[in-house]
């Protein structure tokens, strides 16, 4: 037996990055695997990879009627929803004096509301399944103030928040939640970011590999994780040490 065999498992901004590695880690584990993501070519391309325990939907995480939609496909093809990976997030920075009011509105709608409507999304049908295990993806931005960066420090301050009220509320249904917190991770959302910024900060003198996260994110998911709600797991290289 696989860890995640017959398990139904969301992951939103799965078509790419490191969503994408959690997604392909979950179904090489057994796990039926919802993609929601706004990128449908990429999307859609991923799951027929992978066959037919992916599925990939449209999924604007800030959109309330979507959520419902995404929800309600995962339990009609899969069943009841055991874990959530609420990953999608977009980066956000600058000046604080060229930061306008409509990129601060996207930060915290992407990355805090879309947290905020996923894990209100699913905690019914994880009742239904008798307990789940909600991962949310926060970051070391979540854990430490970094200049230029305010409205994407704010949302993963906001996502831990969310974490640990939501993990006091639902631990009697035997639902966790968890945070976790990349350092620097090689994909997209860093853009040309220097390896020799990464050097002087990070112990572990090196970029993280998405892999390197997903570990974290499927023992969260796991039962190995039984004892662990409400926590900040760092996978950072010992940037927060
Ligand atoms: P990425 O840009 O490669 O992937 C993000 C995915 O989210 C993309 O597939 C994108 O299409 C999707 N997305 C964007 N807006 C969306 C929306 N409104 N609805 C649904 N999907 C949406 O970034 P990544 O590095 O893989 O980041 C994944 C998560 O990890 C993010 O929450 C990010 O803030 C966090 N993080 C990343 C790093 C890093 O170093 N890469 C570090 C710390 C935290």
């Amino acid at each position: 037996a696989q860890r995640f065999d017959g398990k139904t498992i969301l992951v939103t901004g799965g078509a790419g990055g490191m969503g994408e590695a959690h997604a392909r880690a979950f179904a090489a584990e057994g796990g039926k695997v919802l993609i929601g993501d706004i990128v449908d070519e990429q999307g859609e391309a991923l799951a027929a990879e992978l066959g037919d325990a992916v599925h990939y939907l449209h999924l604007d995480v800030t959109d309330e009627d979507a959520w419902s939609a995404f929800v309600d496909h995962a339990e009609k093809e899969f069943g009841p929803v055991s874990v959530l990976v609420n990953n999608a997030g977009i980066g956000a920075g600058g000046p604080i004096e060229d930061i306008t009011f409509e990129d601060w509105r996207k930060a915290l709608a992407i990355n805090l509301d879309g947290t905020f409507l996923g894990s209100r999304a699913v905690v019914p049908s994880m009742k239904k399944a008798g307990g789940g295990s909600i991962i949310n993806v926060s970051s070391y931005a979540g854990q430490r103030g970094t200049s230029f960066s305010t409205p994407y420090t704010a949302s993963k301050f906001g996502v831990v928040g969310l974490t640990k009220a939501l993990a006091t509320e639902v631990a009697d249904f035997g639902i966790r939640v968890n945070s976790v917190h990349p350092g620097y991770i090689r994909t997209p959302i860093l853009g040309e970011t220097n390896d020799n910024v990464v050097m002087g900060k990070v112990p572990i003198r090196r970029m993280g590999r998405p892999e390197e996260v997903s570990r974290m994110v499927l023992f969260l998911a796991s039962d190995e994780a039984s004892y662990s709600t409400g926590s900040e797991f760092s996978v950072d290289g010992g940037w927060a040490a």
